[in-house]
């Protein structure tokens, strides 16, 4: 591909921080690309794959139907377009959500077959940094910020990164979720994960 041209959808989160973090990326890494604020339909159009930022996963939920850009996800998901979700954009991406999820109709997208956890850290761990290991990467800061954990995967999803026994990076085809928030440490290696599945 020429030029990748990534959409971080911007209806609530941290829309910028990604966009930053991917420009900076995509210099660090001499991978020619650019990233675009998209909220409405037609900019899904004009873009090769998604971000779905950190944030409050019900909200977002919400706002995706309300935008319509639900039924544009899973389209471009089920075309094989590469879909990166953190923190709230990785709770969206699973299939199953715990009691939380639930209590709060959160609306999942249910494009990978795995169990997260919300806020699965609780009150005292609000938010914290702790040095991971990602598979193919080496170590990297992971950056929690009331953090979900992925608790089980099944179908053909492959496991990145954990932490003692849960899963904080998954990838599944396209798609790819970490439950922490790659767009706010200065370390660019992350992305490597993502632009290769253009
Ligand atoms: N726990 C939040 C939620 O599920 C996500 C937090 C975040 O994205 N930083 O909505």
């Amino acid at each position: 591909m020429d030029t990748i041209r990534v959409g971080v959808i911007g209806l609530q989160g941290d829309v910028e921080e990604h966009i930053h973090a991917l420009e900076k990326a995509f210099k660090h890494l001499g991978v020619k690309g650019e990233a675009i604020w998209v909220r409405r339909p037609l900019d899904m159009e004009t873009v090769h794959g998604v971000v779905l930022p950190g944030g409050e996963s019900t909200t977002i939920s919400k706002l995706l139907t309300k935008f319509q850009l639900r039924d544009v996800i899973l389209k471009m998901a089920s075309e094989g377009k590469p879909i990166l979700g953190t923190c709230a954009g990785c709770v969206l991406l699973a299939k199953e959500g715990d009691e939380l999820v639930e209590r709060t109709r959160t609306e999942l997208l249910g494009l990978m077959d795995m169990s997260v956890d919300r806020n699965a850290f609780g009150p005292q761990r609000e938010s914290f940094e702790a040095d991971i290991h990602v598979e193919g990467l080496g170590n990297y800061p992971g950056v929690f910020i009331r953090a979900p954990l992925i608790k089980k995967t099944w179908g053909d999803v492959e496991v990145l990164s954990k932490i003692d026994d849960d899963i904080v990076l998954a990838k599944q085809g396209n798609i790819l979720a970490a439950s922490f928030h790659p767009e706010l440490t200065g370390d660019s290696r992350f992305y490597r994960l993502f632009f290769e599945m253009f």
